[in-house]
């Protein structure tokens, strides 16, 4: 998405984050593709691209991970996420199973979990509130969220299915709703032309 005259690395034939990110200035949902993503990489509004557009860099763009792992070749976007004070390691699959089908994004993933959560999500069925993710401790243990429920795997085979409490299902709902009224705005318009 962006250019820097410091960095060595360029996006290329890589558009994969105008695929899987939202862009709320375009009104452009997460995991549908730009109006504007040009066919074999780049943009075809460069210099009138959004603001989120030009500061986005994804973690290879940053030159924090091997020269072959290009988001395009991964089948994934992969990030650093500030959450509250709390840094996770975030996979935006392309596609359901991108992870399990390629053993460098495992690598990848298996390298940060030593040091902070790694959370994986998919970009089908974003308008779905009950959309699955997965969240890999680095405690060895794994959770998968769905809606207002986790089941937790852990390490020895256990798994506990668990109501999250009622202070995250209360903050959970009102972010369901406000993401509604969101979507339902940005598809009633239609995405935005620059
Ligand atoms: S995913 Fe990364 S490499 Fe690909 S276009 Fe976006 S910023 Fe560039
Ligand atoms: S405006 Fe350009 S850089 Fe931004 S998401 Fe669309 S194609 Fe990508």
């Amino acid at each position: 998405m962006t250019e820097s005259v410091q960095r060595t690395r360029v996006c290329g034939e890589c558009s994969l984050c105008c695929t899987v990110l939202r862009v709320d200035e375009l009104r452009k949902l997460g995991g549908t593709p730009c109006l504007h993503q040009r066919s074999g990489g780049g943009c075809t509004i460069h210099a009138r691209r959004p603001g989120i557009c030009r500061s986005y860099e994804c973690l290879w763009l940053s030159g924090s991970l091997g020269a072959d792992d290009r988001p395009d070749r991964l089948g994934a976007v992969v990030d650093l996420v500030n959450e509250g004070g709390s840094v996770k390691l975030v996979i935006r699959q392309a596609r359901p199973g991108a992870l399990e089908a390629s053993t460098r994004l495992q690598e990848i993933a298996a390298t940060y979990r030593i040091s902070m959560p790694v959370r994986i999500n998919d970009v089908d069925a974003v308008l779905d509130e009950d959309r699955r993710f997965r969240v890999l401790m680095p405690d060895g243990v794994e959770h998968h969220v769905e809606g207002e429920w986790m089941t937790i795997h852990h390490p020895d085979g256990r798994a506990e299915r668990r109501r999250m409490p009622w202070l995250e299902r209360w903050a959970l709902r009102t972010a369901h709703a406000w993401k509604r009224r969101r979507f339902r705005r940005m598809q009633s318009l239609g995405p935005k032309r620059v």
